[in-house]
This record gives C-alpha cells, sequence and structure tokens, in this order.
C-alpha cells in the first residue's frame, strides 16, 4: 500500500521525488513494507528523552529489542543506500550513454513524436523499477524474517507488477508532459514544469484512495465493527471532521502484514478514514480512537494544504536551481554523455538530455530530504498533540491510551526504541516512538492548569 505510494511517487512523479515526502496522506506509523523508514527525532517542545533520569515511556520486552536493534540497522543502512543507488543508475544511464542509445532507438519504432516519447519514457521507468528490485527483494526477505510482513512472494511480485503497470500507465505520460514542456519554452521551462506540477500534486492526493483496491481489499468498517464506529464517530463530532460511517473502510491487512496501522486519505469527495483489521479488534478501541484523532488533526489543521504550499514554494526554487545545474551538467558532460541538440532543439529538450533534469532533481530531492522530514515531523508532533486533545473526556486516561498505542505500534513495527539521532534528522518523516511516546507520557495541559492547544475550553 504504502510502497505503491512510494511508487507512484517516486517514479510517476520522478520530477517531485523526494520533495513530495510529507506524507500526511499515508500511513499513521509508516508502514515499512518498503524500505522507507519511520518516524524521527526532535519534536518542537518537551523533550523528555534528552533526560536521562526519565524513565523511557516506550519499551520493548528483551527478545522484541534485539529484533528491533537488528531489524533498524538494516533498514538505516537500506534507506540510505537506496536512494544514493537510485542517483548512481541515472548517472549510469547517462554515462554509458545508454539513454542516448535508447532515445535513438525509440525514434526509430515509431513514427509519431508522442508515441516516441511515451516508449523512451516506459522503458527509462522499467529500468530504474529494476534497477531498485534487488532492494525492494531484499527487505521484503528481512520483513518476512523479522514477523513483520506474512505476505508470500507470489502475492508480492503481483504487487510488485501491479504498482509498474501503474507507474507506467501515469508516469510514462507525465514524463512526457514535462518533455513537452521544456521543448515548448526552452529557456523558461522550469517555471512551465513548476506550474504543471501544482494541479497534479492535488491530483494524486485526490485519486490515491481509488488506486487502493489494486492492492487490498476494503470493506465497510460497520459490517465487523459496529461498536467501534459508534466510538469513532464521537471523536468525528468533537473534531468537527464529518466523517460519516459510508466513508470508514477496513483494509485486509492481515494477509500481508502483521503491522498496525490506521489512516485518513484522500480530499473532498474521496476522503475517508481506513483501519487495518490488524488493528481492529487486536488493540483497545479506545487507542484507535486515538490514532483516529491523529489523522483527524491532520486534517483539522489543514496539514495537506500547508503540505501542498510549502511544497509549491520549495518546488519553485529547486526547479529554478535545477535548471541552472542540468545546463551546467550538459555543458561539462554533454559531448561524452552524447546529448545534442538536434532540429534546433535544446539539448536538455531532447529525450535523453530530459534524463540529465531528471537527475538533477532527484539529487535535489536527496540533498533536501532531511528538510522535508523536518517539515513532515513538525506537523507530525502536531497531530499528536491533537489526537490527545480529541480524546480527552471520551477515554479515561487520554495520556496512558496515547502511551500504551504507541508501544503497540512500535512493537508491532519493531521499531528502535533509541534510534541514532543523525538517522532520524534524516530519514524519519514521523518523530521516533520513543520521543512521541515520551511526548505523549507528560502531556496533560488540562491537570497543570494550562490550555490544551487546540480544544480551548
Ligand atoms: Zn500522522
Amino acid at each position: 500500500m504504502r510502497f505503491a505510494r512510494r511508487l507512484l511517487i517516486a517514479l510517476s512523479f520522478t520530477f517531485l521525488l523526494a520533495v513530495v515526502a510529507p506524507r500526511y496522506s499515508g500511513p499513521h506509523v509508516h508502514a515499512q513494507q518498503t524500505a522507507t523508514p519511520t518516524g524521527p527525532a526532535q519534536i518542537a517542545p518537551a523533550q523528555p528523552d534528552r533526560q536521562p533520569s526519565q524513565p523511557q515511556a516506550y519499551t520493548l520486552p528483551p527478545d522484541k529489542l534485539a529484533k528491533a536493534i537488528a531489524i533498524n540497522r538494516i533498514r538505516n543502512i537500506l534507506d540510505i543506500v537506496g536512494p544514493l543507488w537510485g542517483l548512481v543508475v541515472i548517472w549510469l544511464l547517462l554515462a554509458s550513454r545508454f539513454a542516448a542509445g535508447l532515445a535513438a532507438w525509440a525514434g526509430r519504432v515509431a513514427r509519431l513524436r508522442w508515441v516516441q516519447g511515451l516508449v523512451f519514457f516506459a522503458v527509462l521507468l522499467v529500468i530504474l523499477f529494476l534497477a531498485n528490485l534487488p532492494l525492494d527483494v531484499y527487505w521484503h526477505h528481512v520483513s518476512r524474517q523479522f514477523g513483520i510482513s506474512v505476505q508470500h512472494w507470489p502475492s508480492w511480485f503481483g504487487d510488485q507488477a501491479k504498482a509498474l503497470g501503474l507507474s507506467l500507465a501515469i508516469g510514462a505520460p507525465v514524463l512526457l508532459l514535462f518533455n513537452w514542456i521544456v521543448r515548448r519554452w526552452p529557456r523558461r521551462y522550469w517555471f512551465g514544469a513548476w506550474v504543471a506540477t501544482l494541479p497534479l500534486l492535488v491530483l494524486s492526493i485526490f485519486v490515491s484512495p481509488l488506486l487502493e483496491p489494486i492492492f487490498n481489499k476494503f470493506e465497510p468498517l460497520s459490517k465487523n465493527n459496529a461498536g467501534l464506529v459508534t466510538e469513532l464517530e464521537k471523536v468525528a463530532v468533537r473534531t468537527g471532521t464529518n466523517i460519516p460511517p459510508e466513508r470508514m473502510f477496513l483494509m485486509n491487512a492481515s494477509a500481508k502484514t502483521n503491522g498496525l496501522n490506521a489512516y485518513v486519505s484522500g480530499m473532498g469527495a474521496t476522503r475517508r478514514i481506513v483501519v487495518w483489521d490488524t488493528t481492529a479488534g487486536r488493540i483497545p478501541n479506545d487507542e484507535i480512537l486515538f490514532i483516529f484523532g491523529h489523522e483527524s488533526g491532520h486534517y483539522v489543521l489543514n496539514h495537506i494544504v500547508k503540505g501542498l504550499i510549502v511544497t509549491a514554494i520549495f518546488l519553485f526554487f529547486i526547479y529554478w536551481a535545477c535548471a541552472g545545474f542540468s545546463a551546467w551538467l550538459v555543458r561539462r558532460f554533454g559531448q561524452r554523455w552524447r546529448i545534442e541538440g538536434q532540429e534546433g532543439m535544446a539539448p536538455l529538450a531532447t529525450r535523453s538530455g530530459f534524463v540529465v533534469l531528471v537527475l538533477a532533481v532527484s539529487i535535489a530531492g536527496f540533498i533536501l530530504t532531511p528538510a522535508s522530514n523536518t517539515f513532515s515531523r513538525y506537523l507530525e508532533h502536531e497531530a499528536d498533540v491533537y489526537g490527545q486533545e480529541a480524546i480527552h473526556g471520551i477515554v479515561p486516561d487520554p495520556q496512558k491510551t496515547a502511551v500504551s498505542s504507541f508501544n503497540h505500534l512500535g512493537e508491532a513495527w519493531l521499531e528502535d526504541p533509541s534510534p541514532n539521532p543523525f538517522i532520524e534528522f534524516w530519514d524519519y518523516n514521523h518523530p521516533s516512538v520513543k520521543n512521541r511516546a515520551n511526548f505523549a507520557a507528560q502531556y496533560d495541559p488540562w491537570s497543570n492548569g494550562r490550555q490544551p492547544l487546540f480544544f480551548k475550553k
């Protein structure tokens, strides 16, 4: 599921790559089916974990602790190596002149220019997919070994094939569009690309719930969990999110994973709440209410809109900088990479030249990973505060409920109880479970005379 989203984002919108990162609509914890890890470190206010004397709110039994340390070592390496490998592959495609050869070949297999373009970008996407496949296979192997994933290999490869199909159906036309923009406005194309990116970002959020059933089965939550629906409704009323029972779904996640999750996705008419069947019935309903409160926070606090605005501002400068960097790359390596202008086209406007732009944007995405993750962590922390306040008065002890839910989430995903601060800073799009639990344990504005942040009396 999440990996489908990742593929969609990373492949289809190669252009936006990691910049699109803030995954508010995505899983609450990072579902680790992919080599994409999780939540990070610094949280704005209280950082109780900085005081060594304080007991930790997130703990694991010894056997799970050993497993968590082992799997996180692998996860951390993959998370740095994976993106770097992606950059190396694109560089190799250019340096080996494969991109130039592929462009020449695509020019011969079809007569119509746009068909040639589709063929070129489809082959490119398949190559990038195949290059990444060994890492994905290895990570799936590890997830199975550690009991996080229970998905059998045929089903897993089936999902990969579907994700590839989606990325071809969506990604190839999108890349063709951007390529056309570069040809049409050879000097100011970065601005045109920026304008085109904005509606695509909105569309991708709107459409994602419609694509999810390709990978997983959904049923109305009320079908087998009527009691939970009634309780969720209480939180929905208190938060004013107005998500009616018809928009609450149960996802059949247990066929693939032991992980816990609940999330809100979509926008406007497609907005919905999804609870994994590994979660409903396995952890107390109160804790699901907390997770729902957290997810509601993303909506009530307009995180999607804020994320879109911040992304748009960043992208403006990123595209501008990448245009300059790409022009330099072509001047420096163009001849060696056989990237030359033709028929009056600037080198970057050719198909192989466009790969230089993909490389530049990918490098920018990699460098900006910590920036986008820091922003994402800030929003996630805000949602944690909101979630705890949202269930106040509905569950007996919001602090206890939140801490317990973080422990359940952390144990299910084998979250590292003492993550390396640099890894957290670079890689985590959520605060670490350790920091989230520690914050929740001491967050109690009601008893010490402070005002709640979002639900003022
Ligand atoms: Zn969240």
